[in-house]
């Protein structure tokens, strides 16, 4: 029988690709090869004015030079439109999306606003509605709380709790948010695990309402720990972080970056040079390590 598992890898094409992101991709491939599952190439380009032009092509290039192959796509966000507007409306007809003309600093300017796990707290404002009239709105997530838990595979128990109240589907200058695209992408893709960088953990039971208001069978997740530079930083946040590029640009083979990436996963002892195929007779998805690693590759 053939396998059911499918998974993705979701790249945003607003810069190249860094050793963080390819250390989630590897664990991706891992752990969909040995399910013998399928892996879909999505682009995550939804925030057009941070798309940078040749970024997409070149994070693909990236995965194949690696050795990280994918079975569909690649697929543009940009060009799902109409799936981002028709989950919408379903969401409007059940009651559960109101417009908001609140900005940042208007919220910001709430003293009792408590914060948020990423900033600041929505404490509703715009509910029984618009506190400014004729501004373009931003449309919101009913956001029942306290939050769903869930199990993540790599993370463990996730409480249920509290986070940054009803938040964005759509911005107010019509950009759909990432927590909408993301769970009508993965939803509609038949996307069974999500595994992705642990900076994304906290934006999962926002994911999971989704799920459950849009009546999509939830996937399971896993969350790996980041890379991050000297100073705790994430890799990828940093301009001028190590990229896959300049790597290969420096002659290290494919091989040698794979090798580095498995010994900060726990998957080899050493950072001897290494093939994807190799690591996965033993490859088990719980068996890597959980941690943040610092990247300071030999040589
Ligand atoms: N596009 C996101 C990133 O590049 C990943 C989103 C996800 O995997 O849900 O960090």
């Amino acid at each position: 029988m053939a396998s059911t598992y499918r998974t993705r890898f979701a790249p945003s094409p607003t810069g190249k690709m860094h050793p963080g992101h390819a250390r989630t991709a590897l664990v991706t491939w891992l752990q969909a090869r040995k399910h013998a599952g399928q892996i879909v190439m999505r682009i995550e380009d939804i925030d057009r004015p941070r798309v940078l032009s040749g970024s997409a092509d070149a994070i693909c290039r990236d995965h194949e030079w690696l050795g990280l192959d994918w079975d569909e796509g690649p697929v543009f966000q940009s060009s799902h439109d109409e799936a981002y507007e028709r989950a919408l409306r379903r969401l409007e007809a059940a009651g559960m999306v109101y417009p908001c003309t609140c900005s940042r600093k208007d919220i910001a300017a709430i003293a009792s606003a408590p914060h948020g796990d990423d900033g600041l707290r929505y404490p509703g404002t715009c509910r029984s509605g618009v506190t400014q009239p004729g501004k373009p709105p931003a449309l919101r997530f009913v956001f029942k709380e306290p939050t769903p838990g869930f199990e993540d595979a790599l993370c463990g128990t996730y409480p249920e709790g509290w986070t940054g109240g009803d938040f964005v589907l759509r911005r107010a200058d019509g950009i759909w948010a990432y927590q909408l695209a993301v769970v009508v992408d993965d939803a509609e893709a038949g996307i069974t695990e999500v595994i992705r960088g642990e900076d994304l953990l906290s934006s999962t039971p926002r994911q999971i309402a989704l799920y459950r208001a849009l009546g999509y069978p939830v996937p399971r997740f896993a969350h790996v720990g980041l890379v991050v530079d000297g100073d705790g930083a994430r890799l990828a946040s940093r301009h001028r972080a190590t990229s896959i590029a300049s790597l290969r640009e420096s002659g290290r083979s494919p091989e040698d970056v794979i090798g580095e990436l498995a010994c900060s996963l726990g998957l080899t002892a050493t950072t001897a040079p290494i093939r994807a195929e190799e690591l996965l007779p033993s490859f088990e998805l719980v068996h890597i390590s959980r941690s943040s690693v610092t990247w300071n590759p030999k040589g």
